[in-house]
């Protein structure tokens, strides 16, 4: 039996592990691959206070761990296949455990095109990480999908590596901020195609072209390349809270503004929930709220 269980060891989790530990909650951290979560998948972080100049986002959280590591806290690589609200309970791969709190913190994964080769040539020339997988495309013409802050992240990395980078977009400019867009522009490897989408994704045994359609026009053409990195937003890990506290139409848990849930105990934080702004600050600001609510609603519940 532990005070506070938390799901997911991303910057949210680790935060609110954190601030647990030091409530001296007797705490378990559940994580399904490694901590650090989807924030690992890129590779310098240059807007989280403090850093100027960036920090790698490894470094990152490994000091964040460092801190969590030296407090009662234990962390499991367990994956949670099942949340009992009422009971507090949490089925992993590995067994059960109970608590008094649970803070989900299971964060966001990559969406898919969802268009015809995605699938098949994932690994062969499709891919979600740029971090990963840029080495493999040195001197070679990649392509990235999307128009937010990661797409630009990920188009300056490859830059590093990719005889060129071409950023497809289906409107005809960017989401991303200012600041990311005039170091685009400033790139001479970076080129656009906008007002387009990816229709197919093609090729034998590897990629070799997409096929993408003018927006206005419906004209299609073939774009050679020898890779496609996909960024166009996250889906949130909450399958398994379904029909259990509330999402939104698109599976974000709603949660108030001390995290709380729709289930009393149950608290939210960092990208698997529903809010204006999704970055490392901003989870980490979640986590420490969560913390505290959870830390409130178990001292409350045990007087
Ligand atoms: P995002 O901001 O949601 O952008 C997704 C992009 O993909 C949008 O440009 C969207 O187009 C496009 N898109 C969505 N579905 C599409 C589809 N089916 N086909 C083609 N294009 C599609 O996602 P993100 O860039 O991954 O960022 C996620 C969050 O993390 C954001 O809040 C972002 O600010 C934050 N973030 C912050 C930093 C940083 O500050 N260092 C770095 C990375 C991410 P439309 O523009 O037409 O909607």
């Amino acid at each position: 039996m532990y005070d506070l269980i938390i799901v997911g060891a991303g910057p949210a989790g680790l935060t609110a592990a954190l601030y647990a530990g030091r409530s001296r909650l007797k705490t378990l951290v559940l994580e399904k691959m490694v901590p650090g979560g989807r924030i690992l998948l890129t590779e310098t972080i240059e807007n989280f206070p403090g850093f100027s100049g960036g920090i790698t986002t490894y470094d990152l959280i490994s000091r964040m761990k460092q801190q969590v590591d030296s407090l009662e806290v234990k962390i499991e690589l367990e994956q949670v296949l099942e949340v009992d609200t009422k009971l507090k309970k949490v089925v992993t791969s590995a067994g059960a455990y109970s608590a008094h709190a649970i803070i989900i913190a299971t964060g966001a994964r990559a969406k898919k095109l969802d268009v015809p080769g995605e699938d098949r040539l994932t690994g062969r020339g499709v891919s979600y990480c740029a971090t990963c997988d840029a080495p493999l495309y040195k001197e070679k013409n990649v392509v990235v999908v999307g128009g937010g802050n990661t797409v630009a992240e990920e188009a300056f990395y490859l830059a590093r590596f990719a005889k060129s980078v071409t950023i497809i977009h289906r409107r005809d400019e960017l989401r991303a901020s200012a600041i990311l867009q005039e170091k685009l522009r400033e790139n001479k490897k970076i080129k656009f195609i906008l007002s387009h989408t990816v229709s197919e994704i093609n090729g034998q045994d590897k990629l070799e072209s997409i096929k993408v359609k003018d927006v206005n026009t419906s004209k299609e053409n073939i774009v050679a390349c020898d890779g496609v990195f996909i960024y166009i937003g996250y889906d949130p890990d909450t399958n398994f809270l379904k029909n259990k506290i509330k999402l939104n139409g698109t599976g974000f848990i709603i949660t108030d503004d001390i995290m709380a849930t729709s289930h009393e105990g149950i608290f939210a934080c960092g990208d698997c929930r529903e809010k204006s702004l999704y970055q490392v600050i901003t989870a980490c600001a979640d986590g420490a709220v969560a913390a505290d609510s959870a830390y409130k609603y178990i001292v409350g519940k045990c007087k």
